[in-house]
């Protein structure tokens, strides 16, 4: 899921302070600040993001990307806090929030959180937000495509997926 849509997300479900918000953005920190500018530094970046062939990231950026969406990792994180301050942290829940709605969000082929990390490397193989909304919006064109094509008596247009 991409940062706008989980920041939407985690101010109507749990809360719109900046601290909940930011631990919501937070399971996407190590990615957004680490593989981006790698890729730029190998001149790599503006290639993949006009073709979307994205080379596979350093094995240590992928750890860190488990380490940041594992529900073990953050209830024993939150243990230690809600051992110390007497409470459970707020910003735990924004960012288990964040894993959970990854889980069917992500495929396999596009950073599916190894939630279980490292306990199991387990994986969901759910539908990937971006391709989801791709394959939509050629569902969308095609549908108008045909129906403008029987009204101007054209022929039928193809499938551009
Ligand atoms: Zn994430």
């Amino acid at each position: 899921m991409d940062p706008l849509t989980h920041f939407f997300i985690t101010s109507k479900v749990i809360s719109s302070k900046a601290r909940v918000l930011l631990a919501g953005l937070a399971p996407d920190a190590p990615f957004y600040l680490t593989y981006p500018v790698w890729l730029m530094k190998r001149g790599q970046f503006i290639d993949a993001l006009l073709t979307n062939d994205w080379p596979p990231a350093l094995r240590w950026m992928q750890t860190l990307h488990h380490l940041f969406h594992s529900l073990p990792v953050l209830l024993a994180v939150a243990g230690a806090i809600r051992l110390r301050r007497g409470r459970w942290p707020l910003e735990a829940l924004a960012w288990g929030l964040h894993i959970l709605v990854d889980l069917p969000t992500h495929s396999r082929r596009n950073w599916a959180p190894q939630f279980l990390w490292p306990l199991s490397t387990v994986t969901i193989d759910g539908i990937s937000w971006p391709e989801f909304i791709t394959q939509l919006i050629n569902h969308v064109c095609n549908l108008l495509g045909g129906a403008a094509a029987r009204l101007l008596s054209l022929p039928e247009p193809t499938d551009y997926a």
